[in-house]
Protein backbone atom coordinates (compact mmCIF):
# COMPACT_ATOMS: atom_id res chain seq x y z
CA UNK A 1 0.00 0.00 0.00
CA UNK A 2 1.14 3.14 -1.01
CA UNK A 3 -0.19 6.64 -0.09
CA UNK A 4 1.05 10.40 0.27
CA UNK A 5 -0.74 12.15 3.19
CA UNK A 6 -1.46 15.76 2.37
CA UNK A 7 -2.78 18.45 3.77
CA UNK A 8 -2.11 21.91 5.61
CA UNK A 9 0.50 22.40 8.71
CA UNK A 10 -1.65 20.85 11.63
CA UNK A 11 -4.13 18.83 9.53
CA UNK A 12 -3.17 15.69 11.21
CA UNK A 13 -0.98 14.46 8.82
CA UNK A 14 1.85 13.13 11.03
CA UNK A 15 -0.83 11.71 13.67
CA UNK A 16 -2.76 10.14 11.20
CA UNK A 17 0.44 8.99 9.38
CA UNK A 18 1.22 6.97 12.72
CA UNK A 19 -2.00 5.60 13.02
CA UNK A 20 -2.06 3.78 9.29
CA UNK A 21 1.36 2.62 9.95
CA UNK A 22 0.38 1.04 12.79
CA UNK A 23 -2.82 -0.45 10.98
CA UNK A 24 -1.35 -1.53 7.84
CA UNK A 25 2.67 -2.39 9.12
CA UNK A 26 4.63 -0.18 6.60
CA UNK A 27 6.26 2.32 7.49
CA UNK A 28 5.66 6.34 8.56
CA UNK A 29 8.35 8.56 6.37
CA UNK A 30 7.88 12.01 7.57
CA UNK A 31 10.31 14.65 5.39
CA UNK A 32 9.68 17.13 8.29
CA UNK A 33 10.76 14.61 10.74
CA UNK A 34 14.07 13.58 8.66
CA UNK A 35 14.88 16.47 8.51
CA UNK A 36 14.76 17.70 11.74
CA UNK A 37 16.72 14.70 12.81
CA UNK A 38 19.55 15.22 10.44
CA UNK A 39 19.52 19.08 12.11
CA UNK A 40 19.56 17.89 16.03
CA UNK A 41 22.40 14.99 14.77
CA UNK A 42 24.68 17.70 13.48
CA UNK A 43 24.72 16.04 10.08
CA UNK A 44 25.40 17.52 6.87
CA UNK A 45 22.20 17.52 5.70
CA UNK A 46 20.72 19.86 8.74
CA UNK A 47 23.55 22.26 8.02
CA UNK A 48 21.85 22.21 4.79
CA UNK A 49 18.60 22.39 5.60
CA UNK A 50 18.43 24.41 8.85
CA UNK A 51 17.62 28.09 7.38
CA UNK A 52 14.56 26.89 5.46
CA UNK A 53 13.47 24.66 8.33
CA UNK A 54 13.41 27.45 10.80
CA UNK A 55 11.81 29.73 8.73
CA UNK A 56 8.85 27.99 7.40
CA UNK A 57 10.39 28.25 3.53
CA UNK A 58 10.85 25.69 1.10
CA UNK A 59 13.90 23.01 1.01
CA UNK A 60 15.29 22.71 -2.35
CA UNK A 61 13.37 20.06 -4.66
CA UNK A 62 16.67 18.65 -5.42
CA UNK A 63 17.65 18.31 -1.81
CA UNK A 64 14.09 16.73 -1.20
CA UNK A 65 14.40 14.29 -4.20
CA UNK A 66 17.58 13.01 -3.17
CA UNK A 67 16.59 12.04 0.41
CA UNK A 68 13.29 10.88 -0.60
CA UNK A 69 14.54 8.69 -3.56
CA UNK A 70 17.25 7.27 -0.98
CA UNK A 71 14.79 6.17 1.34
CA UNK A 72 12.10 4.49 -0.31
CA UNK A 73 14.25 2.28 -2.15
CA UNK A 74 14.99 0.73 1.44
CA UNK A 75 14.10 -2.87 2.44
CA UNK A 76 11.47 -1.96 4.73
CA UNK A 77 9.47 0.27 1.96
CA UNK A 78 9.10 -3.26 -0.29
CA UNK A 79 5.40 -3.35 0.89
CA UNK A 80 4.57 -0.25 0.80
CA UNK A 81 4.88 3.10 2.78
CA UNK A 82 2.73 6.41 3.96
CA UNK A 83 4.76 9.96 2.93
CA UNK A 84 3.72 13.10 5.28
CA UNK A 85 5.33 15.90 3.96
CA UNK A 86 6.43 15.17 0.42
CA UNK A 87 6.14 15.98 -2.42
CA UNK A 88 5.73 19.64 -1.95
CA UNK A 89 6.14 20.41 -5.58
CA UNK A 90 5.13 19.26 -8.97
CA UNK A 91 9.00 18.72 -9.45
CA UNK A 92 9.25 16.09 -6.29
CA UNK A 93 5.61 14.62 -7.09
CA UNK A 94 7.21 13.61 -10.93
CA UNK A 95 10.37 12.45 -9.59
CA UNK A 96 8.33 10.32 -7.00
CA UNK A 97 6.53 9.13 -10.19
CA UNK A 98 10.26 8.04 -11.95
CA UNK A 99 11.11 6.21 -8.76
CA UNK A 100 7.69 4.55 -8.49
CA UNK A 101 8.48 3.34 -12.20
CA UNK A 102 11.70 2.25 -12.18
CA UNK A 103 10.48 -0.17 -9.01
CA UNK A 104 7.60 -1.58 -10.63
CA UNK A 105 4.97 0.00 -7.92
CA UNK A 106 2.56 2.40 -8.25
CA UNK A 107 0.39 4.78 -5.57
CA UNK A 108 -2.67 3.78 -4.23
CA UNK A 109 -4.06 7.05 -2.72
CA UNK A 110 -3.61 10.21 -2.32
CA UNK A 111 -5.83 11.76 1.19
CA UNK A 112 -6.11 15.54 1.26
CA UNK A 113 -6.69 16.01 5.01
CA UNK A 114 -9.18 19.04 5.63
CA UNK A 115 -9.41 22.05 8.20
CA UNK A 116 -10.10 25.11 8.67
CA UNK A 117 -7.48 27.80 9.10
CA UNK A 118 -8.70 28.68 12.61
CA UNK A 119 -8.42 25.31 13.94
CA UNK A 120 -4.92 24.99 12.07
CA UNK A 121 -3.59 27.50 14.14
CA UNK A 122 -4.61 26.79 17.35
CA UNK A 123 -3.74 23.21 17.13
CA UNK A 124 0.56 24.28 15.47
CA UNK A 125 0.56 26.82 18.29
CA UNK A 126 -0.41 24.49 21.27
CA UNK A 127 1.52 21.81 19.69
CA UNK A 128 4.83 20.31 22.09
CA UNK A 129 7.09 17.52 20.87
CA UNK A 130 9.39 15.29 22.42
CA UNK A 131 13.00 15.92 22.11
CA UNK A 132 14.06 12.79 22.64
CA UNK A 133 11.13 10.33 20.98
CA UNK A 134 9.31 13.12 18.70
CA UNK A 135 6.43 11.90 20.40
CA UNK A 136 3.31 14.79 19.89
CA UNK A 137 1.67 16.32 22.68
CA UNK A 138 -0.80 19.39 22.71
CA UNK A 139 -0.83 21.63 25.49
CA UNK A 140 -5.13 21.94 25.98
CA UNK A 141 -6.37 18.76 23.63
CA UNK A 142 -3.44 16.25 24.31
CA UNK A 143 -1.46 17.59 27.85
CA UNK A 144 1.13 15.41 29.12
CA UNK A 145 0.86 13.96 32.53
CA UNK A 146 3.62 16.07 33.68
CA UNK A 147 4.33 19.80 31.96
CA UNK A 148 6.70 19.80 29.92
CA UNK A 149 8.06 15.90 30.02
CA UNK A 150 7.06 13.48 27.48
CA UNK A 151 4.84 10.75 28.87
CA UNK A 152 6.59 8.30 26.70
CA UNK A 153 10.01 8.54 27.25
CA UNK A 154 11.06 11.28 29.86
CA UNK A 155 12.02 13.54 27.17
CA UNK A 156 11.66 17.12 27.42
CA UNK A 157 9.12 18.91 25.16
CA UNK A 158 9.64 21.93 23.12
CA UNK A 159 7.37 24.07 20.93
CA UNK A 160 9.03 23.93 17.11
CA UNK A 161 10.60 27.09 16.22
CA UNK A 162 8.20 27.12 12.94
CA UNK A 163 5.14 26.67 15.54
CA UNK A 164 5.09 30.02 16.24
CA UNK A 165 2.22 31.73 15.60
CA UNK A 166 3.69 33.97 13.02
CA UNK A 167 5.23 31.62 11.31
CA UNK A 168 2.55 29.32 11.24
CA UNK A 169 0.67 31.63 9.19
CA UNK A 170 3.52 31.97 6.89
CA UNK A 171 3.43 28.35 6.22
CA UNK A 172 -0.56 27.67 5.86
CA UNK A 173 -0.34 30.34 3.07
CA UNK A 174 2.56 28.83 1.63
CA UNK A 175 0.91 25.50 1.24
CA UNK A 176 -2.20 26.71 0.15
CA UNK A 177 0.20 28.25 -3.01
CA UNK A 178 2.26 25.10 -3.05
CA UNK A 179 -0.60 22.62 -2.55
CA UNK A 180 -2.83 23.92 -5.60
CA UNK A 181 -0.68 22.29 -8.39
CA UNK A 182 0.11 19.18 -6.45
CA UNK A 183 -3.94 18.11 -6.26
CA UNK A 184 -4.50 18.97 -9.63
CA UNK A 185 -2.27 16.88 -10.37
CA UNK A 186 -3.32 14.18 -8.57
CA UNK A 187 -6.79 14.72 -8.97
CA UNK A 188 -5.85 14.12 -12.62
CA UNK A 189 -4.40 10.90 -12.03
CA UNK A 190 -7.90 9.89 -10.23
CA UNK A 191 -6.01 9.47 -7.25
CA UNK A 192 -7.04 12.23 -4.59
CA UNK A 193 -9.59 12.34 -1.94
CA UNK A 194 -10.69 14.84 0.57
CA UNK A 195 -10.79 13.90 4.11
CA UNK A 196 -12.30 16.56 6.65
CA UNK A 197 -10.06 16.26 9.53
CA UNK A 198 -12.06 18.88 11.93
CA UNK A 199 -12.84 15.93 13.92
CA UNK A 200 -10.72 13.26 16.26
CA UNK A 201 -7.72 11.04 14.79
CA UNK A 202 -9.85 7.63 14.98
CA UNK A 203 -12.65 9.24 13.18
CA UNK A 204 -10.56 10.70 10.56
CA UNK A 205 -8.44 7.32 10.22
CA UNK A 206 -12.14 5.73 9.86
CA UNK A 207 -12.79 8.05 7.07
CA UNK A 208 -9.21 7.29 5.29
CA UNK A 209 -9.37 3.66 5.63
CA UNK A 210 -12.62 3.58 3.98
CA UNK A 211 -11.20 5.59 0.82
CA UNK A 212 -8.35 3.11 0.80
CA UNK A 213 -10.59 0.04 0.63
CA UNK A 214 -12.51 1.36 -2.13
CA UNK A 215 -9.04 2.12 -4.17
CA UNK A 216 -7.55 -1.37 -3.70
P1 LIG B 1 6.76 19.47 8.23
O1 LIG B 1 7.16 18.80 9.51
O2 LIG B 1 6.28 18.52 7.17
O3 LIG B 1 5.85 20.66 8.44
O4 LIG B 1 8.12 20.07 7.63
C1 LIG B 1 8.87 21.03 8.34
C2 LIG B 1 9.73 21.84 7.36
O5 LIG B 1 10.64 20.96 6.67
C3 LIG B 1 8.96 22.53 6.25
O6 LIG B 1 8.42 23.78 6.68
C4 LIG B 1 10.06 22.69 5.19
O7 LIG B 1 10.95 23.73 5.55
C5 LIG B 1 10.82 21.39 5.31
N1 LIG B 1 10.28 20.33 4.41
C6 LIG B 1 9.73 19.15 4.80
N2 LIG B 1 9.36 18.41 3.72
C7 LIG B 1 9.70 19.15 2.63
C8 LIG B 1 9.57 18.95 1.23
N3 LIG B 1 9.00 17.84 0.73
N4 LIG B 1 10.01 19.93 0.40
C9 LIG B 1 10.58 21.06 0.88
N5 LIG B 1 10.73 21.32 2.20
C10 LIG B 1 10.29 20.37 3.08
Amino acid sequence: MRLILMGAPGSGKGTEAKLLSERLNIPHISTGDILRRAMAEGQELGKTVRRYVEEGGLVPDEVMIEVIGVRIREDDCRRGFILDGFPRSLAQAESLQRTLNETNSALNLVVNLEASSQILIERLSGRRVCRRCQAVFHIKNLPPKKEGVCDHCGGKLYQRRDDKEEIVRRRIELYKVEAEKLLSYYRGERLLEAVNSEKGPQETLGEILVNLGAKV
